[in-house]
């Protein structure tokens, strides 16, 4: 961030835009830190929900009427949107979903499970989410693929290296978070996919996490597959999106049929309509996919290169507070890391007893195994409270996360 752009980042102003940041939690202010699990919602998110609903709503696609028309319209040029966010070069390479959860399992079911036999491998890091797990062990238990793990170093650290000597003969895709929800270890995917397409593998990207906090581009990634989830993108629930390259588009089956995504149906046969639409059965989430839109139009409004020198100033502040503190262990120590803290306390307070004292002083952070089981063991713990800081979280918050757990470590150190 350059000095103007840290002068026009408003971040007082900016979270006068979300209107739960002012409400009070057990008789405080409200400090939201599970961002990285869900993000709170602008009121240009809000309103252009209440708007379709209230003004602009009927079913889209085959719809004659104005209304349908106008709720096609809205709800397609989201697809432009989610292409310009990703630098995805064109909107057809954009397939819209539920998130990051529905986009994996669209390829498990698509692209992998018709092409893969017994033997085939699919390589995955050990701090997959298990969005990115569960769909390959599916494969695993139903056609016999193998699973290839590849570990994180004692900082977290992910070598695409590591990641890129694993491949064999029998490796047909490589599985890859671009920013672990558990340690914000950034990962270097464009390494990864550049080693991978000159073996001729393809990648696919879990960028749940990692498209909230950074600008993200599929040109220059140069990956296969690229799944987001719109409700930690500041939108609504049940909105999300996967890009896939063209080259594969063309490979992948429809894993759902249905109404809109056929060209003709017969009793005897049926045809398909051309992709992505071909990938989109039944009534989509026409107002959250709306939300959706407008969420990224206020990220592209503030700038993700600004969010990003934003938050990475966040982290910086956070770390040295954090690692200063002896009784705390922080998991995930990579210097480029997004600003995500997995916290333990050295013999003191569980993670869940740490989350509910915290709760207590208006702290909200998540506490658990963060759907990622395979990096607990790795790690050697069950559990960690995370905090996972957004657009809107400052300095002051920081503190007030730091006094709470000074609380814990009176009460349980
Ligand atoms: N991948 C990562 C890294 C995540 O953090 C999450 C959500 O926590 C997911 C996948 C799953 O996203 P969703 O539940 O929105 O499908």
């Amino acid at each position: 961030m350059t000095a103007d752009d840290a002068n026009t980042y408003d971040v007082a102003a900016i979270r006068r835009d979300f209107p739960i940041l002012s409400r009070q939690v057990n008789g405080r202010p409200l400090v939201y830190l599970d961002n990285g699990a869900s993000a709170q919602k602008p009121q240009a998110v809000i309103d252009a929900v209440t708007r379709a609903y209230a003004l602009e709503y009927a079913n889209v696609h085959r719809g004659l009427h104005t209304l349908s028309g106008i709720a096609t319209e809205k709800y397609e040029a989201v697809r432009g949107k989610i292409a310009d966010f990703l630098g995805a070069g064109n909107e057809n390479r954009i397939i819209m979903n539920s998130g990051t959860t529905e986009g994996i399992n669209m390829v498990a079911y698509g692209w992998a499970a018709p092409r893969l036999r017994a033997g085939d491998e699919i390589i995955l890091s050990v701090m997959e989410h298990h969005a990115n797990i569960v769909p390959w062990h599916f494969l695993r238990e139903r056609q016999g693929v193998v699973l290839k793990w590849v570990d994180v170093d004692a900082r977290g650290e992910l070598d695409p290296q590591r990641m890129l000597a694993a491949i064999g003969p029998k490796t047909r895709l490589i599985a890859v978070t671009h920013m672990s929800n558990v340690l914000g270890t950034v990962v270097d995917v464009k390494a990864i996919c550049d080693g991978a397409r000159a073996r001729g593998v393809p990648v696919l990207i879990d960028g749940s996490q990692a498209a909230v906090h950074m600008p993200v581009d599929m040109r220059d990634i140069g990956c296969d597959f690229y799944a987001i989830t719109g409700h930690k993108l500041y939108g609504p629930s049940g909105s999300g999106a996967i890009y896939v390259h063209e080259d594969r588009m063309a490979e992948m089956r429809p894993f759902m049929g249905g109404g809109d995504m056929i060209r003709e149906v017969t009793q005897e046969t049926v045809s398909y309509n051309d992709p992505p639409m071909k990938f989109e059965a039944g009534t989509p989430a026409i107002v959250q996919m709306i939300g959706l839109g407008a969420a990224l139009d206020y990220l592209t409004g503030l700038g993700m290169a600004r969010v990003a020198a934003h938050e990475r100033g966040l982290r910086d502040y956070a770390r040295d507070r954090l690692e200063g503190i002896n009784w705390l262990n922080v998991q995930g120590r990579s210097p480029g890391k997004g600003a995500i803290f997995s916290l333990t306390m050295n013999g003191g307070a569980h993670p869940h007893d740490i989350s509910t004292i915290l709760d207590q002083k208006g702290v909200a952070v998540r506490a658990g195994h963060h759907c990622a089981q395979p990096l607990m063991r790795h790690l050697g713990v069950t559990a960690t409270a995370r905090a996972s800081f957004g657009l809107y979280n400052t300095q002051e918050e920081v503190d007030r996360l730091v006094e709470a757990l000074e609380l814990c470590q009176e009460l349980f150190g």
